[in-house]
């Protein structure tokens, strides 16, 4: 440590409490519900109900200026039944315990749902990443990557990029175990560079799954693609690669936001334009782009706008019991996570609004993770081609058994959904028995 400097710690990181309670109670709410639907055991129920791992880590972190912060980071394994944990790491002020607890259970039922062999886990930092430097970023995800060492690893718990991290967080944390192992543990994290034992195709795979999951909505209700409007919230990875192929497959996007704003045009967005702009701006923002037609409106607005898609693409708890009964979009299909409260599900529920849930929509991330980690343990090596039939493979399959099931039952799809992935969960631990 420099002398005469104290050690600090981040400072946004008491800030967060009320949304701290809120996330996991949510996630717990939407489990309740689904248990008592399927009549679960109780015993399953308690054990599905607590995570089964939560290490909080110190990170200090030597700044360019000299000085030492401390920040704060989280990795929680809620289950592994199924195999080993995987789930995204999130760099970001609002992160907090109970956030990552509920993004871990999300992640338990998206492996089960899509059946890939995995069980849940997430991580997170509190930290506010825009501010930090190269040298400070890369310093935090290292002394993060040692300090949650113990628990990780590739047959253990695989992390992955999520919000405000990407593949090159995912090769400094590669580099980082492996120096440790004293060899290459290409396995240990997906969503790596292409050529560092990244799979094509998975930096897309999340959004490439959100226009599946829209396409095959669209063809269950017979509706055509090109007669088709969608707004966008978020133009991150998740984001902008779902208004890019949503555009592509014939869909008129006509409103995206980021944290910036919100830019509607009625007449469709030149998102070409759009993609290229973010390419350089500062901090890959829209902020300040300009294009013939466009306006400026509320980033809460744009979640009421009169559309037939919406895709939540940004943030957790966005629609909630506050604005529910305001939305105007026929069909939601969630590329964020949690998007959705439990008490906006039952409004949209009831005013006939199809929800497509996060655990299918955004399902396309960890299955191209999981082609990603079969392909570094191989290691051989996929084309592109194959790596997005496969990935559309799995998605429709499991769309088409949520569309039944809810058809079936007269719930919504994702009571349908957590209905398979609960079971699913519920078989294994079932089946292997409580050690000891
Ligand atoms: P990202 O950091 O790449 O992008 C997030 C986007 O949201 C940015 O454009 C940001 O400006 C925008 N944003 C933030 N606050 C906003 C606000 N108030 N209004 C409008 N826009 C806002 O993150 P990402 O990886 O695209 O993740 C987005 C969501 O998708 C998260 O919920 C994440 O957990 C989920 N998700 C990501 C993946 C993945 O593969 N990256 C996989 C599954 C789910």
């Amino acid at each position: 440590m420099v002398k005469g400097k104290k050690l600090r710690t981040y400072k946004k990181e008491r800030l967060m409490e009320k949304n701290e309670k809120d996330m996991f109670a949510m996630a717990m709410q939407q489990l309740r519900i689904v248990a008592e639907k399927i009549d679960l055991d109780p015993n399953i129920y308690g054990i599905l109900s607590h995570p089964e791992r939560e290490l909080t880590v110190a990170v200090p972190v030597k700044m360019d200026d000299g000085t030492v912060i401390v920040f704060t980071g989280y990795r929680v394994q809620h289950c592994s039944a199924r195999g080993p944990c995987k789930g995204g790491l999130r760099y970001s002020h609002n992160v907090n315990l109970s956030e990552v607890k509920a993004l871990a259970a999300w992640m338990t039922w998206k492996c089960a749902l899509v059946n890939i062999p995995y069980g849940g886990a997430k991580g997170g930092v509190i930290c506010d990443p825009f501010q930090l430097s190269k040298g400070e970023l890369e310093r935090l995800t290292r002394r993060y990557t040692v300090m949650i060492l113990p628990i990780i690893g590739e047959r253990k718990d695989i992390p992955a990029p999520d919000m405000n991290t990407d593949a090159q967080i995912m090769d400094w944390m590669m580099d980082t175990a492996s120096m440790y192992e004293g060899r290459t543990i290409l396995g240990i994290v997906t969503g790596k560079s292409v050529g560092l034992g990244g799979s094509l195709g998975r930096r897309e795979a999340t959004g490439r799954g959100v226009m599946i999951s829209t396409l095959n909505l669209l063809k269950k209700l017979r509706i055509d693609p090109h007669q088709t409007s969608a707004a966008v919230q978020g133009f991150g990875n998740v984001g902008s690669v779902a208004a890019q192929l949503l555009n592509e497959v014939g869909l008129k996007v006509v409103a995206v936001s980021d944290i910036s704003g919100a830019y509607y045009n009625p007449n469709g967005l030149n998102i070409k334009e759009m993609l290229a702009y973010v390419q350089t701006s500062k901090n890959h923002l829209l902020a300040d782009y300009k294009e013939d037609g466009i306006q400026i409106i509320s980033k809460d607005d744009l979640l009421l706008l009169d559309v037939d898609v919406l895709v939540p693409a940004a943030l957790e708890n966005q629609i909630t019991g506050e604005n529910a009964g305001l939305i105007r979009a026929k069909f939601i299909i969630e590329g964020a996570n949690g998007p959705t409260s439990p008490e906006a599900d039952e409004i949209l529920e009831k005013r006939g609004i199809i929800a497509v849930p996060d655990i299918l929509a955004n399902a396309g991330g960890v299955i191209v993770s999981y082609f990603e980690w079969v392909q570094d343990l191989s290691p051989y090596f996929w084309d592109l081609d194959e790596i997005n039939e496969k990935l559309a493979k799995i998605l429709i399959k499991s769309f088409d058994k949520v569309w039944e099931l809810s058809q079936k039952e007269g719930v919504g799809m994702r009571t349908a959904a957590y209905m398979i992935a609960v079971q699913r969960v519920a078989g294994a631990i079932r089946h292997r028995g409580i050690f000891p």
